[in-house]
């Protein structure tokens, strides 16, 4: 999967909106037309239809795909020959309240999404596809949800978000940890132990709030982790706007990146899709301004995005994407005033790996 000259990454980027004349068509015909592109080169089964991954089960509305965008995607699948059906996102282990099959159906709902959107695990069938790591990786087997094991072809959509262990939430995030069921998600984030610096905490409670684990408790007017009760999905370390609390043993960050990146890996050539060699992937730029930081903020912030970038090469695009959010003229990153990483371990291990190429050609569509 990995090759000497950069893989092709492109990049559509939205205009302004301009206000009471809707939506940037132009922005989803540029989608679309990348997309069909990008779908063309790759053989198609009828009766195996693609699954798009979105992600549905976050906090607030700018970890939605917008359900134009969708349709942009489908309409571009279906030019490059493909038969688009499902739309799923899997179980989460954390965001408040939508973390149930129910939670993630009532939030299709608002999203008018209802028709097409299915939840990738079943909670009454839980048995996916296991899938095997390599000896190196400490985890045992994962396993891939039920509609991502049974999908022709997978396209893996995703709304960049800052992440407390990976720096954000690109495609390798969604390979890696997106696609598989419940339980194998806990097992990725076990390791993690978050601590609170108590100088920085100010007792305000947003971790707690953030927290459906009940873990966090507020004593002596600082945050206190148990954890007995802990599960480490950092939930708690994005909602702290004063960044007051961080991996407790600061080598756990770059194992548990490494270990998504064997995750994907997994997925990337076991699964039924990368069997057919149909795999794709589009992360969404939506800035997020330094006073969204927390739960709360995320609940009430638009969705604005600047762009999309899509390609079949993970590695590249999630490169890419932390270059223009980082260091680009499309800011948001840096900004953040939660806790943040680097995700450079995750990028090389993926690359080690096989699973794609850091060094990316930048295709502009505008
Ligand atoms: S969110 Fe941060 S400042 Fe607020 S209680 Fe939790 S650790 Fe302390
Ligand atoms: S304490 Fe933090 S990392 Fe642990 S379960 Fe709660 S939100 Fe997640």
């Amino acid at each position: 999967m990995t090759g000497s000259i950069p893989s092709p990454v492109i990049f559509c980027r939205a205009g302004e909106l301009i206000p009471g004349q809707g939506f940037d068509v132009r922005f989803l015909e540029l989608l679309e037309t990348a997309v069909a592109e990008l779908g063309k080169g790759k053989p198609s089964d009828l009766r195996a239809p693609w699954a798009l991954k979105i992600p549905m089960n976050a906090l607030g509305q700018t970890n939605a795909v917008l359900p134009r965008w969708l349709q942009a995607v489908r309409a571009g699948l279906k030019k490059g020959g493909h038969n688009p059906d499902p739309m799923f996102d899997t179980l989460s282990i954390t965001t408040a309240g939508l973390d149930t099959a129910d939670g993630m159906l009532e939030r299709a709902g608002q999203l008018d999404l209802l028709d097409f959107f299915v939840v990738g695990d079943d909670p009454h069938n839980p048995a996916g596809e296991s899938l095997s790591l390599s000896d190196e990786c400490a985890l045992p087997a994962i396993t891939l949800s039920t509609v991502a094991a049974a999908a022709g072809g997978l396209m893996l959509l995703n709304s960049v978000l800052p992440h407390p262990h990976l720096g954000m939430s690109g495609a390798l995030f969604s390979l890696g940890c997106g696609v598989l069921d419940r339980e194998s998600k806990l097992l990725l984030h076990r390791d993690i132990r978050p601590t609170v610096d108590t100088p920085l905490c100010a007792g305000c409670g947003s971790c707690l709030a953030a927290c459906i684990f009940d873990a966090i408790a507020i004593r002596a007017g600082r945050a206190f982790i148990d954890h007995q009760l802990c599960t480490g999905c950092g939930e708690c370390m994005t909602a702290c706007h004063l960044a007051g609390i961080s991996p407790e043993d600061a080598a756990r960050i770059p194992r548990f990146q490494k270990q998504v990146a064997e995750a994907g890996f997994a997925v990337a050539s076991q699964s039924r899709a990368a069997k057919s060699d149909c795999l794709l992937y589009a992360n969404f730029l939506t800035p997020v301004p330094r006073q969204a930081a927390g739960g709360f903020g995320r609940v009430h912030q638009k969705p604005d995005v600047k762009g999309v970038l899509v390609s079949s090469d993970p590695v590249a695009l999630d490169q890419a994407t932390w270059d223009l959010l980082v260091e680009g003229d499309i800011h948001g990153l840096r900004q953040w005033s939660g806790f943040l990483q680097e995700p450079g371990p995750l990028m090389e291990r993926a690359q080690a790996l096989g699973l794609g190429n850091r060094q990316y050609d930048l295709q502009l569509r505008d």
